[in-house]
């Protein structure tokens, strides 16, 4: 009997002899099965976890801000909300190169550096053009194998590609949720290949252009305005052969970058040698990251530039929710394509059509 009890409790059945057996258990009750069900945390369950920095919390709360579901989204944002007064205590690295670049190696090493010093370090990506394979930047496991093995370190692989607005505005949130955890190093990634670096500067304290000597031009394919956004650019791989050649496109970074006018938080942006292969340069890296808080913190820059970033957050989120609305309107969506269609005849002019569009939404909310 009670052998039959524990039998119960299985979701395979195994049958004697025989008979084939199903593949479910009949007898598998649905209060035994809501057991199973996954787990629905309440927004006090996710802030007690995220508050004493349990990770596989911290994870679900991520997945829970990039739902798209309006019942996730409802408990999202009371999350949020009760996060954001514990947020802001970090400091914000963005870093971006061309693949292979070595931007992973360097992450790994410097954030074994930074656990060495006692920081919590978390990593987030951006890559919204899913420029890796399977959609994810850091899909696959060998990447930051250390790193992540590290109870003190948190890595997060880009959510599934969207458009960069979402991708940008669950990193943000993403780091709220980090910094509520404690964690007080965020590295913030992204691929050098499209539009995400501007994002990514204007989300973090630091911005870091990582590069690699190659043959002549340094500076082909970096667009001038990332080079511009910069507030350190680190030419990797001076290891081996590779230092001499290394060390000339320091040169010559150096001497462009005074072609560029000031920055206006005083800071001069800074090109250092790096083998994050070898772990050299490293610590040089940390003295000058720490030179830029003092210095930014000092003359107010940073205070200033993370107001800023809230300002922004708030117009961004009230132009997200005036599109939202606009198009989950079932009569401006009829007519939106009646007048595409108009367009697309000749009949009438873009211009006209969104005057048009628009006077129906306003008149509709008045
Ligand atoms: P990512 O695409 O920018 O993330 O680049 P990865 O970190 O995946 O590195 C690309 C390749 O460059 C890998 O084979 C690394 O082992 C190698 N690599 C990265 N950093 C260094 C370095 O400092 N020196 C050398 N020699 N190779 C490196």
């Amino acid at each position: 009997m009670a052998k039959e009890k524990i039998h119960n409790k299985n979701t395979l059945k195994v049958n004697k002899g025989v008979d084939t057996p199903t593949s479910v258990n009949p007898n598998f009750t649905d209060k035994f099965a809501n057991k199973f069900k996954k787990e629905e945390l309440t927004v006090q369950q996710y802030l007690k976890g995220i508050k004493s920095g349990d990770r596989t919390t911290i994870s679900k709360a991520i997945t829970l801000i990039e739902s798209s579901l309006q019942k996730d989204k409802k408990i999202a944002k009371e999350l949020l909300n009760n996060c954001l007064p514990l947020s802001g205590n970090s400091f914000r690295l963005g870093i971006t190169g061309v693949p292979g670049a070595g931007k992973s190696t360097f992450i790994e090493t410097f954030g074994l550096f930074a656990v060495k010093q006692g920081k919590k370090v978390a990593v987030l990506a951006i890559d919204p053009a899913s420029t890796r394979t399977k959609g994810s930047i850091l899909g696959d496991k060998t990447r930051m194998e250390k790193l992540s093995a590290h109870p003190k370190a948190f890595i997060r692989p880009s959510s599934n590609a969207g458009t960069l607005g979402g991708v940008s505005r669950n990193t943000r949130e993403a780091m709220i949720i980090l910094e509520a955890a404690g964690y007080d190093f965020i590295i913030i990634e992204t691929v050098g290949v499209g539009q995400s670096e501007t994002a990514v500067a204007q989300m973090t304290d630091f911005f870091l252009l990582m590069l690699i000597a190659g043959a002549g031009d340094e500076l082909q394919g970096i667009k001038r305005g990332i080079m511009e956004m910069a507030d350190l650019i680190l030419i990797n791989k001076a290891d081996g052969d590779n230092v001499t050649k290394a060390e000339m496109a320091k040169q010559e970074l150096e001497n462009a970058l005074h072609l560029f006018s000031p920055n206006v938080n005083e800071w001069t942006p800074k090109v250092l040698t790096v083998s994050a292969l070898e772990a050299k340069g490293i610590d040089l890296i940390w003295k000058t990251l720490q030179q830029y808080i003092e210095l930014t913190k000092e003359n107010g820059f940073f205070v200033e530039k993370r107001k800023n970033q809230l300002l922004q957050i708030m117009e961004e989120s009230i132009k997200q929710k005036l599109i939202e609305h606009f198009y989950s309107n079932n009569n401006i969506t009829k007519k939106l394509r009646y007048y595409k269609k108009l367009i697309e005849e000749g009949k009438t002019t873009p211009y006209q059509a969104s005057e048009k569009l628009l006077k129906l939404y306003f008149k509709k909310n008045e």
